[in-house]
């Protein structure tokens, strides 16, 4: 049960509180995880807000985007400057309420199979800048931060800017407009003349992290994009899909194989 909530002023102190208080303490963002139902359940004594620590600035910096942790999926949504397709992927997060309260670095570090923005980032290369425990700075590549031991605190996601010859899409797919997502998919896609030179393709919920399907961009390279069946068969043979309740391994392999390719044709049309 949670007994202790704090307000700290900065992230010196947020980290300090986060090192005294030990295991049980967590970082709060926008609390739409941490105050669910489940949540309550997992034995979390204390609560840190990070309300007065993070920024909710979006900022255009050179080559980068540069997203605040603080700053919310509607607020990210409702940034007319941003690319189409990061409004796109927010818009799949199943209902304003959350919307309205998940920020983007809780999004990141909550890192759930349903997430619906996360593999977005992941194939657009972002960046997350974290600080250590220690206040040390470190900028670490998504997929690194979800395979290491998820320390740190989330202070902003830094987006590479499109290239101009490149282009991105998001599909998910869920059983009902109330469920979570049991596939989220992004692809991006960079083109020289009709053929591929570059891609990125991520599946989110065939198992508990996202997946990268790195031999099927590099068949995609040096050509004009396959048949949509080609591509489905590809996929469903490189992702490995998980069964549990709500979805067999086949469902989510045959499911996964559809969105990959309709994000594709979508990009590459
Ligand atoms: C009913 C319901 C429906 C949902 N639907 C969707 C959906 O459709 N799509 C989707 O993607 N998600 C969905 N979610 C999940 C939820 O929205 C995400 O987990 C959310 O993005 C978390 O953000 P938050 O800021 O609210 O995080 P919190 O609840 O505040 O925290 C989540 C976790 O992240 C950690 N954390 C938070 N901020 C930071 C930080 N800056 N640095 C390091 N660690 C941090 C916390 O300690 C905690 O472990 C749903 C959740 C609920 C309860």
């Amino acid at each position: 049960m949670v007994s202790g909530f704090h307000i700290p002023e900065s992230a010196r102190e947020a980290l300090e509180l986060k090192a005294s208080l030990g295991e049980g303490a967590r970082f709060l963002g926008g609390g739409s995880e941490l105050n669910s139902q489940t949540s309550q359940e997992e034995g979390i004594e204390d609560l840190i807000s990070l309300a007065r620590v993070n920024s909710k600035s979006i900022e255009f910096r050179g080559e980068e985007i540069i997203i605040g942790a603080a700053a919310t999926i509607q607020e990210i949504l409702e940034a007319e400057e941003l690319p189409e397709v990061l409004h796109r992927a927010c818009l799949q997060v199943e209902n304003r309420s959350i919307r309205n309260q998940a920020t983007i670095g809780g999004h990141v570090a909550a890192a759930h199979p349903y997430a619906s923005v996360l593999p977005l980032l992941i194939a657009l290369d972002a960046k997350l800048d974290l600080l250590d425990a220690d206040l040390a700075p470190i900028s670490l590549g998504i997929p690194e931060y979800l395979d290491g031991a998820r320390e740190g605190l989330i202070t902003a996601v830094r987006i590479p800017s499109f290239p101009a010859d490149g282009g991105a899409a998001v599909a998910q797919y869920r059983r009902s407009t109330i469920d979570l997502a049991l596939l989220s998919v992004a692809v991006f896609v960079a083109k020289k003349d009709a053929a591929v030179s570059r891609s990125r393709i991520v599946i989110g919920g065939p198992g508990p992290l996202p997946q990268r399907l790195i031999r099927v961009e590099e068949s995609l390279e040096g050509s004009t994009l396959p048949p949509r069946e080609q591509i489905e068969s590809m996929v469903r043979e490189q992702v490995r899909a998980e069964t549990d309740s709500r979805a067999t391994a086949e469902f989510r392999k045959h499911m996964a194989g559809v969105l990959v390719a309709k994000a594709l044709t979508e990009v590459a049309s």
